[in-house]
Formats: structure tokens, C-alpha cells, sequence
């Protein structure tokens, strides 16, 4: 029930690969956490994917059965960007992977993004220090004319894990189907979290190692 469904998992240090997430078995049983409109929304808010105030305004005007067919489209979408990445994960992208990539070109095709003028928040102005110029920055924003704009950031993360990212550290968890992108120093993360499957991995080798040292004694 949905209201037993734990808070969508939000490990992979990168959105696009939080988005294939937003389905998955950590317990054994499926979760999905897009399975409506509804869901969609409450995701992309928890995601910081989309702004509140464009949240609120898509929950107030927009009927529940627009979102539920833009969930499904996100559903398509992240399926077809699981088997992308399933193909390509662990190795740098070979630039022949673009005519894969064409539907992530047609969905931004549509958008209807701009930049404006905004003043700097402090710590851009630290970033910029030396830098005379620092307290204004360019801001991006969107127009939100449908629902279907919903998809664009992510859509728009699906790209920037293709084009700024190396897919060598793309990888998924030794123990389940969460992806993640290995941040850590030495490239070697191996769960989505040590809470989840870190410390199940660990038990489960350790009962290994009892019934290994059991089976030797009583030979
Ligand atoms: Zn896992």
C-alpha cells in the first residue's frame, strides 16, 4: 500500500540515475514510487528536480488524469534510459551511442528554457572572488506551458550524465538493481548504501565464512 512505501531512495549521486531508482527492490519486493500523477510530483519535489512553486502549481491546476499519463510517458522514459545505461554502464561512452540517444534530443527539442539576470547568492559570489563582476550570475529558468514539461529535467539530467559525466563509474549495487555513480576516491563504492545492502552483503559473507570454517571442522 502506498502508504506503507518507504521514502523514495535518492543514493545515486546523480538524477538521472535517482530516476532509474525510483523503481526498485531493496526488500525484495518491488517498490515504485511513480505509479501516478500524484507520485510524479511528490518525486520531483523530493528530487529538487523542479522548483515548489512550479510543484504547487501543477498540483492545484492540473487534473490527475493529465499527470498520470505524463507519469506513464516517465515511466517509458526511464525504462528506455535503464536499458541505455544497463548497455553502457562501467566503460567510456563511444560518441556511435548518439543515435541511441535521439529520444533525449526530441524530448528537449520542446523545451522552453531561458536564461535572466539574477543576483548572486553568497556563496556564487565566493566562487567568482577576485572576480569584479561576482554579485550578478545568469540564471536559467523554463516556461511551464503543460505537464510535459515535467520530464525535462530529467531529461535534461539524462544528458548531463552522457555528456558531462564518465559512464566508467556508472555502476549499479553488488546486491540489488539500484544504480549509483561512484563518487568515492579509489572508484571502488560496491552498494547503494551500507544500510541497505553494504551490511547485508557483509553478514551474508561472514555466515559464508562460518559455514566454511563448520564444514572444514567436520571433516
Ligand atoms: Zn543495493
Amino acid at each position: 500500500m502506498a502508504e506503507q512505501r518507504p521514502t523514495a531512495f535518492f543514493i545515486g549521486d546523480d538524477l538521472a540515475l535517482d530516476f532509474l531508482n525510483s523503481v526498485a527492490a531493496p526488500w525484495g519486493q518491488e517498490i515504485e514510487w511513480l505509479a501516478n500523477g500524484s507520485d510524479l510530483v511528490a518525486w520531483l519535489e523530493q528530487a529538487h528536480a523542479v522548483p515548489a512553486s512550479v510543484v504547487a502549481q501543477f498540483r492545484e491546476d492540473t487534473d490527475f488524469r493529465t499527470l498520470d499519463s505524463v507519469a506513464s510517458q516517465a515511466r517509458q522514459l526511464r525504462e528506455w534510459f535503464r536499458a541505455f545505461v544497463s548497455d553502457h554502464a562501467g566503460k567510456p561512452l563511444d560518441p556511435a551511442v548518439l543515435n541511441e540517444l535521439a529520444p533525449i534530443n526530441q524530448l528537449l527539442g520542446r523545451d522552453e528554457s531561458y536564461r535572466q539576470i539574477a543576483p548572486a547568492s553568497p556563496s556564487d559570489v565566493e566562487a567568482t572572488e577576485g572576480d569584479r563582476h561576482g554579485t550578478l550570475r545568469w540564471q536559467r529558468r523554463r516556461h511551464w506551458r503543460t505537464p510535459e514539461a515535467l520530464l525535462l529535467p530529467i531529461t535534461e539530467a539524462m544528458g548531463d550524465l552522457v555528456c558531462h559525466k564518465d559512464f566508467t563509474f556508472v555502476r549499479r549495487c553488488g546486491n540489488c538493481t539500484l544504480w549509483f555513480y561512484d563518487l568515492s576516491k579509489s572508484h571502488a563504492r560496491r552498494w547503494c548504501s551500507m544500510a541497505v545492502c553494504g551490511n547485508r552483503a557483509k553478514a551474508a559473507a561472514h555466515r559464508a565464512r562460518v559455514r566454511k570454517r563448520l564444514r572444514a571442522a567436520q571433516t
